[in-house]
């Protein structure tokens, strides 16, 4: 089986521990308002590639990975093509090839599907985007509830889970959005670790490429200091 590729980073590292082969995927289903990657979009394009062919090329990087091989898969949404990226993953368990799934949450609801692919995930990177469901819907254009229950299904099968937020000044960068963020996840054993991702402008040239207006093109970018005191907030609430 096949899957539909954007591209790939080979030495990629902050999307998952260490240097991994990061897999870009073709096709999502969201559009999120500060997307940096409009052009992994349309499910229909990409290069058709077999697993097999993807595991050779991370085995012949396997020199720079340390002790372990790394793989991360990205998109686009990793779930919109959930038996390729099962078969992939399988094949890199095989392959003693260390597996992330970085993930929306949105793109299959077929529990089964979802288990088998678990089943060869040893982490996961869940994008949790905003905390209020209508504020999710409008800046994703996909329903808060997908994320939580596929978060739920994290717990379930006892995946180690990042939880990622991009940072975007004046959508979510209040203290109220950590402390929803907290009660939402509080409860949640299977989370590692929460990263706080600065919103960028780096994708204004892709969007004019493309002809496509960017949303947020006169929104400032987020500093580190912003960043730094919301994990204040995160670290204090999670002290109490
Ligand atoms: S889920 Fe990722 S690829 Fe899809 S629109 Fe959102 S940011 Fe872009």
């Amino acid at each position: 089986m096949s899957g539909r590729i954007h591209s790939y980073l080979t030495m990629g590292t902050v999307d998952g521990p260490g240097i991994r082969f990061v897999v870009f995927l073709q096709g999502c289903f969201a559009r999120c308002i500060y997307c940096h990657n409009p052009d992994t979009w349309d499910k229909n394009t990409g290069i058709l590639t077999e697993p097999e062919d993807i595991v050779e090329k991370v085995l012949r990087y396997r020199a720079y990975y340390g002790k372990q091989p790394q793989i991360t898969v990205s998109g686009g949404e990793a779930l919109n093509q959930i038996e390729f990226t099962t078969k992939l993953f399988r094949l890199c368990k095989k392959n003693k090839i260390h597996t992330a799934l970085d993930t929306s949450g949105f793109g299959c609801m077929e529990e089964e599907k979802i288990k088998e692919l678990l089943e060869v995930t040893d982490l996961c990177l869940l994008d949790v985007k905003f905390t209020i469901p209508e504020a999710y819907e409008e800046f994703t254009g996909i329903p808060m509830e997908a994320v939580v229950t596929f978060l739920d299904q994290l717990e379930k099968y006892k995946i180690t889970t990042w939880i990622r937020m991009v940072i975007v000044p004046g959508l979510n960068d209040k203290a109220e959005e950590m402390e929803r963020l907290y009660q939402l996840t509080k409860d949640i054993t299977c989370i590692e670790k929460l990263e706080l991702l600065p919103f960028r402008k780096l994708c204004l040239e892709k969007y004019q490429e493309m002809n496509l207006e960017f949303p947020l093109k006169v929104t400032p970018e987020a500093g580190k200091e912003l960043i730094d005191s919301l994990y204040n907030v995160w670290n204090d609430l999670k002290m109490k």
